[in-house]
């Protein structure tokens, strides 16, 4: 298996896929990284493309680990060097990433992957292999994926202790949008909106570290993300402004919250109580194999152990 950026999740995954027994070896472009992962006692190199040689004459599993805009340069590399392999991400938006794969001509062989994972810290230092234990990793589940090259990715996902939540790109964008890209988006604006009260700072507990913890993440891998899902992103920010609008004017008009409050403390609630059944009756490869996994995903089914695939025992 082959890493191409050893950051927080790439070095994560890499150290991860190594104690899981996997021979996994990885590149960063900054010599900072490959000098960390070296002393750590992992196989890391600063150069590209003798990585994606080595990497085409093993066959192995290459993991994108790099921000949305850096993967054009990746890309082109890999179609250049290692365009046979079997290949995934972990971006945080799928479209696009889906959207780039397919206008460098590597669709065929690319699984679009996302660990559910992170911290607020970036860089080799940061990473853990305990970072994706019991987390979901969704592994994308699009008309075109092929069934070993999926079977491929979610291994590596249990392999790093992960659950795997088989979903379309563009399903996964959407939630992704209000569950992770609206958050940092309020985030910043509850930072911002404190950091103009005075003494405000000086009594904050923690509902306000709770409540911006994500706006600690550097400023450019937040805008790689919500920039590069703008469609998904724009109507749950318009939802989101509607319903503080509307108890704005409710507190205004009749000095009460009760409507946000108690729909959004009912919403919490399912969450709480939302069931996760594993999904263990699909036969990978067979026929509808995405579809029925794209539906058991958004009922909330989860994937904790290899499912059977078609034409293989055991
Ligand atoms: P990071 O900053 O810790 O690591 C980024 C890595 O990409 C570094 O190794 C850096 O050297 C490399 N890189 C950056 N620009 C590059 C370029 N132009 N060319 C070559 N290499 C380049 O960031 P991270 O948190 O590991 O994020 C990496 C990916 O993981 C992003 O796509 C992000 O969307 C995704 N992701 C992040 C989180 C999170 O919480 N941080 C969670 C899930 C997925």
């Amino acid at each position: 298996m082959c890493v191409l950026g050893l950051g927080l999740i790439g070095g994560s995954v890499l150290r991860a896929a190594s104690a899981a027994g996997r021979k996994v070896f990885g590149y960063n472009r900054s010599m900072e990284a490959v000098q960390g992962a070296t002393f750590d006692g992992f196989d890391a190199s600063e150069n590209l493309d003798a990585t994606l040689q080595r990497a085409a004459a093993d066959k192995a599993l290459i993991v994108l680990a790099v921000p949305m805009p850096a993967l054009p340069t990746m890309l082109g590399h890999i179609r250049g060097a290692a365009g046979e392999c079997p290949l995934t991400d972990v971006t945080s938006v799928k479209g696009a990433v889906l959207q780039q794969v397919t206008e460098f001509g590597l669709l065929d062989r690319f699984v679009g992957g996302h660990p559910m994972a992170g911290t607020a810290h970036s860089g080799w230092a940061a990473g853990n292999p305990g970072l994706f234990i019991g987390a979901p990793w969704v592994v994308s589940v699009d008309d075109h994926v092929d069934a070993q090259v999926w079977t491929q990715v979610t291994q590596l996902a249990l392999d790093c202790h992960a659950v795997v939540v088989p979903a379309r790109s563009d399903e996964h964008d959407a939630a992704a949008a209000a569950i992770s890209h609206l958050p940092h988006l309020f985030a910043e604006a509850l930072a911002v909106t404190a950091s103009e009260v005075p003494l405000a700072f000086a009594l904050a507990a923690g509902s306000f570290r709770d409540g911006t913890r994500v706006a600690a993440t550097a400023p450019d891998l937040v805008r790689a993300m919500c920039e590069a899902n703008d469609s998904q992103l724009l109507p749950a920010l318009e939802r989101g402004i509607d319903l503080l609008t509307r108890a704005r004017d409710a507190l205004a008009a009749h000095g009460s919250v009760a409507d946000l409050v108690e729909a959004g403390h009912a919403a919490r609630m399912r969450y709480d109580s939302f069931s996760r059944p594993e999904i263990i009756t699909t036969v990978v490869g067979a026929e509808n194999w995405r579809a029925e996994l794209a539906a058991a995903g958004r009922a909330g089914g989860v994937i904790r152990s290899a499912l059977p695939v078609l034409g293989s025992r055991g």
